[in-house]
């Protein structure tokens, strides 16, 4: 998708090797006109994968899995990092390593708000390691639906998530897939 490439190009900061900075449109300001575009595109991409649920992982594919249940005009779930005491019954959780907390954390789903036989396209916005994703589709699975694609906003092909999806049997779809990068450097 050239408009977000040439965005990235622009206001995206490779920190090093690893780490891509896009907090200024994607993941703390946002450009909301730009996540409308890139939902528009999702919905494109995955016209055809005959889904009936949006789901994404708090809080940075909230953006993008908004705009792209808007122009599918499907429910949107969002899978939660942090339970609250309020959100006791009917849950299930699954423990994934964070790539930008280097830590573990419990993502949650709550199972009413997946129908089973549902097809969910998930939808983050970035995709590294795959550990966000095969997590998400973990809860999804045990909650009876069916994943009919991943789509991500950023795929960093030079880790592995997006092969490993691929590998599964996962339908994969990257709107910018970022082939290298080096500290002030980003290459599709
Ligand atoms: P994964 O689970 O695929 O290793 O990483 C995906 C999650 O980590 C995404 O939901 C995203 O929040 C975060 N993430 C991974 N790589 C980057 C990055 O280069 N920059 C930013 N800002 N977040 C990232």
């Amino acid at each position: 998708m050239e408009l977000l490439k040439q965005r990235i190009l622009r206001d995206g900061r490779a920190l090093n090797e690893h780490v891509l900075l896009v907090d200024s449109f994607l993941n703390h300001q946002v450009d909301v006109k730009l996540m409308k575009a890139c939902g528009e595109e999702f919905a494109r991409r995955f016209a055809d994968a005959g889904a009936t649920r949006i789901a994404t992982i708090e809080s940075s594919g909230i953006a993008p899995a908004a705009m792209t249940a808007l122009a599918m005009d499907l429910p949107m779930v969002i899978l939660k990092k942090s339970v609250s005491s309020i959100l006791k019954d009917g849950i299930i959780q699954k423990e994934v390593f964070s790539f930008t907390k280097n830590a573990p954390y419990l993502l949650t789903l709550k199972t009413h708000f997946v129908t089973p036989g549902d097809r969910v396209l998930l939808i983050d916005d970035f995709l590294a390691n795959g550990e966000a994703a095969f997590g998400g589709i973990a809860l999804l699975e045990q909650a009876g639906a069916q994943i009919v694609g991943v789509g991500t906003v950023i795929a960093k092909t030079f880790q592995p998530g997006m092969d490993k999806l691929r590998a599964a049997g996962y339908r994969v779809e990257a709107l910018a897939p970022v082939k290298g990068m080096s500290e002030g450097k980003i290459e599709f």
